[in-house]
């Protein structure tokens, strides 16, 4: 079972940044309000995750670790708001199969903390918790070598780790995050509920009206969310979020979609802050691609992307530039 669960961690767990993820997202799922992420060297020696959410009952504990053990239920109607589709239930037991990994949890009264290394269960036993899950991986990939290789410099697993932190922070403005590297905290929010909050926070804007707001809809979809005016530029494109139905997505069609709306106001190689939420029928999303890849295909692409363009372009239009 240890081999099948590592096997799958080489589908589900690439690199810290898709432990961050994972363990991100359960708490998320699991309705917290302030999720608080500590790193130390960029995730190879510690990740540990705090949340305030509903815990985990004591009975089910071990279960969480068993592979395909899910407590979530699939709406139909709601397929892609389901994150790690096709993974489900199997972020914890990967996870554990190739680390140290400390889980203590509680659902309000008396808690559990369980201990489990390499796949196998060293200690189970009840704890003094508050109300939520605390995670705490350590030593990722110390058993499977070949995987450590493919692992990059400090600096470029850190910045994949805060790329996913930021964008989860805009998807759920309504959560506060932290994340701490070292000792040193390297992002926060307010869990206000406010997306421009956010990404000011996330991006360093000073002035928020240097972000322009945009809205506007057909049948099919409804778009939402900011972008920067054009002399706010970026030198790529990774300072565009596209949100679909709160999830963060890749879509090159779209991203093009955004960049193009600027018309001539951008000069060449330099792009937008964007953020923008897109909202439709989950059902038109098509979700047969790789789920931990984020790309995400979209049927009436077509409507949508000219939706997008049209609107910022009549958005900034309007601000007389
Ligand atoms: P999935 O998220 O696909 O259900 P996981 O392996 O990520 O699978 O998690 C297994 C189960 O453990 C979840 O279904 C959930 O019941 C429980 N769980 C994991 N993390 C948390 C958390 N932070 N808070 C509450 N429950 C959690
Ligand atoms: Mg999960």
């Amino acid at each position: 079972a240890v081999l099948a669960d590592q096997i799958a961690a080489g589908e589900v767990i690439e690199r810290p940044a898709s432990v961050v993820k994972e363990l991100v997202e359960n708490a998320i799922d699991a309705n917290s309000s302030e999720i608080d992420i500590k790193i130390e060297e960029a995730g190879l020696k510690l990740i540990s995750v705090i949340d305030d959410g509903d815990g985990i009952a004591s009975d089910d504990v071990a279960m969480a670790f068993k592979r395909h053990a899910t407590s979530k239920i699939i709406d139909r109607q709601d397929l892609f708001k389901v994150h790690s589709l096709g993974f489900r239930g199997e972020a914890l037991p990967s996870i554990a199969s190739v680390a140290d990994v400390t889980l203590s949890t509680s659902t309000g009264g008396e808690g559990t903390e369980i201990h489990i290394s390499g796949g196998q269960v060293i200690e189970e036993k009840p704890a003094v918790a508050r109300k939520g899950t605390t995670i705490t991986v350590k030593d990722l990939f110390y058993n499977v070598p070949a995987r450590l290789k493919y692992v990059k410099s400090v600096n470029t697993e850190l910045s994949k780790i805060t790329d996913i932190v930021n964008r989860l922070a805009l998807s759920y403005p309504a959560i506060s995050f932290s994340l701490t590297h070292n000792g040193r905290e390297l992002m926060r929010s307010a869990g206000r509920g406010d997306q421009l909050q956010v990404i000011s926070g996330i991006y360093g804007i000073s002035n928020a009206r240097e972000m322009v707001k945009i809205e506007n809809h057909t049948d099919d979809f409804t778009v939402s969310g900011y972008v920067s005016l054009p002399k706010l530029t970026r030198s790529s494109r990774s300072y565009i979020t596209l949100l679909l139905n709160g999830r963060y997505i890749h879509n090159f069609q779209l991203t093009k979609a955004i960049v193009s709306g600027y018309g001539s106001k951008l000069m060449v190689g330099r792009f937008p802050l964007a953020v923008i939420n897109i909202q439709m029928d989950a059902l038109l999303v098509d979700v047969n691609v790789h789920p931990t890849k984020q790309e995400v295909r979209i049927t009436k692409e077509d409507e949508l992307t000219e939706l997008i363009s049209q609107t910022i372009f009549n958005r900034l239009a309007s601000e007389n530039l």
